[in-house]
């Protein structure tokens, strides 16, 4: 995978509808991006899995959905106004600016070749820069009407940790998930969705008793890893690294993140931090309310520890896309780009075409779509030859497509293509949908022998 990997799929990501520039028609703003017709059903697929697994699965975690405007007071807290910081430096020549920690990442703007401050001209020394994005709550423009727009959406869980214990039946060990925006207002941006100023967050605080954090750490590494392997990305390309002391946020005592390999290199995608008891007891001690809980056994009030696994949404996204984008020579010489995403994951996961627009094709091709839909994302194309219906819904990952040709008005069977081998069955229409249904339980890439 090269860069030029990258290129082509943030290109099929605008062609497709997944992925347009945000405020494109003004020129474009910087490191906002928004989510076309199919990047939005794929966006909510991908929050639909994650909740799935993290929450209706288990009995032991809840869900929540706190808001994103909170009081300063919690960021105070938290710790993140006086250190969600990145260190930044500028070029005291070209005036570019750049986070200190990431100069071997980062190009000199004026010599490409070089990075900042190997290009001959000297860089400041290194100053805190603070994330957060800041702005003013109602009418009164004076400092007790600041507000923070939210860069984690832990915070909300941690404020709210009280009301879950007392409302819900959930003892500890337990977590409470949560999906939505966070902000930051990060010093470089790049990479398309990789990292933004504003994106959305998948995180669960998962609270345990103090002296089992290292042994809950330990599942929720698996776990996570496993579910980054249930999307159907490759095996070979996520893996689990523990951070170094060094690299620890301050409210970390361990942390490992969830890698992948872009076409720049393995990064972050989502971080399972064990962040002790070090939110629940500030906050304690901030707000003046307890934020303990009873343990019988010990007959103590105790502040739980807390493992936090937190995953970007967008990132997860570029993942996505960018380990399913495959550009393949077909048997006639022909290259084909196709998204070999899960059946799960797919934006439209059949589509169903009359063969021509005539004999009854288009009415028996609409039944057999009508019947699908209730169950699958389908969708009903009559326009333009079969190769360019397949070709068009090969770059959307649509994995299968069901063909209505003369044979069915004889015999009531249609032909399914299948997306990544391109090979075409003959199935009675009536059995589509069972068909459907065991080719998605059994998918599984076609270059890996693993199941998916
Ligand atoms: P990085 O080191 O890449 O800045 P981080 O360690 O600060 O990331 P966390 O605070 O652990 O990130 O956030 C949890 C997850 O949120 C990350 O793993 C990532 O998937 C996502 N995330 C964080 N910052 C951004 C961003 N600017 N744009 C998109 N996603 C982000």
């Amino acid at each position: 995978m090269s860069a030029s990997h990258m290129d082509r799929v943030a290109a099929l990501s605008k062609r497709r509808g997944f992925v347009f520039p945000g405020s494109e028609i003004y020129g474009g703003l910087q490191a906002t991006y928004d989510y076309g017709p199919m990047g939005a059903e794929l966006k909510r697929l991908i929050k639909e899995d994650w909740w799935r697994v993290m929450v209706r699965d288990r009995e032991d975690v809840v869900g929540l959905d706190a808001s994103i405007l909170m009081a300063a007071r919690v960021w105070e807290v938290s710790g993140h106004v006086a250190g969600f910081n990145d260190p930044l430096v500028d070029c005291k020549e070209c005036k570019g600016r750049f986070r200190a920690d990431r100069l071997a990442e980062a190009v000199c703007p004026k010599k490409p070749s070089r990075h900042p401050g190997e290009c001959g001209h000297e860089l400041t020394e290194p100053r805190q820069f603070n994330l957060m994005f800041r702005t003013k709550a109602g009418p009164v423009d004076d400092e007790a009407a600041t507000v923070y727009l939210r860069p984690e959406t832990a915070q909300g869980i941690f404020v709210n940790f009280k009301n879950v214990l007392e409302t819900t039946r959930v003892r500890i060990p337990f977590g409470i998930a949560q999906i939505g925006k966070a902000f930051r207002n990060e010093i470089v941006t790049g990479n398309q969705l990789f990292r933004m100023r504003e994106f959305e967050q998948m995180e669960m605080e998962f609270f345990c008793a103090p002296g089992t954090e290292e042994e809950w750490h330990a599942h929720w590494k698996e776990a996570r890893l496993a579910w980054w392997r249930s999307l159907g990305v490759r095996a070979e390309k996520v893996r689990l690294r523990d951070h170094a002391a060094d690299e620890l946020a301050h409210y970390a005592k361990a942390c490992a993140d969830v890698e992948y390999e872009y076409p720049w290199g393995w990064d972050e995608v989502e971080g399972v931090a064990n962040r002790t008891d070090f939110d629940l007891k500030a906050h304690q001690a901030g707000s003046g309310r307890g934020l303990a809980y009873r343990d019988e056994e010990q007959k103590a009030w105790v502040i739980p520890y807390v493992i936090e696994p937190s995953a970007g949404v967008d990132r997860c996204f570029l993942t996505i896309l960018c380990d399913a984008y495959e550009e393949e020579v077909k048997p006639n010489g022909e290259t084909r780009t196709v998204l070999r995403l899960h059946p799960r994951l797919a934006p439209i996961q059949v589509g169903v075409f009359p063969l021509v627009k005539k004999d009854g094709m288009p009415e028996r091709a609409r039944a057999l779509y009508e019947g699908l839909k209730r169950t699958w994302r389908a969708q009903y194309d009559e326009g333009g030859t079969v190769g360019k219906r397949y070709a068009r819904l090969d770059e959307i990952g649509t994995p299968y497509c069901v063909t209505i040709d003369s044979d069915t008005l004889v015999d009531g069977t249609v032909t399914v293509r299948d997306r990544d081998s391109m090979t075409q069955e003959r199935v009675a229409a009536g059995q589509v949908g069972a068909y459907l249904e065991e080719r998605e339980r059994t998918w599984r890439r076609a270059a890996a022998a693993e199941p998916r």
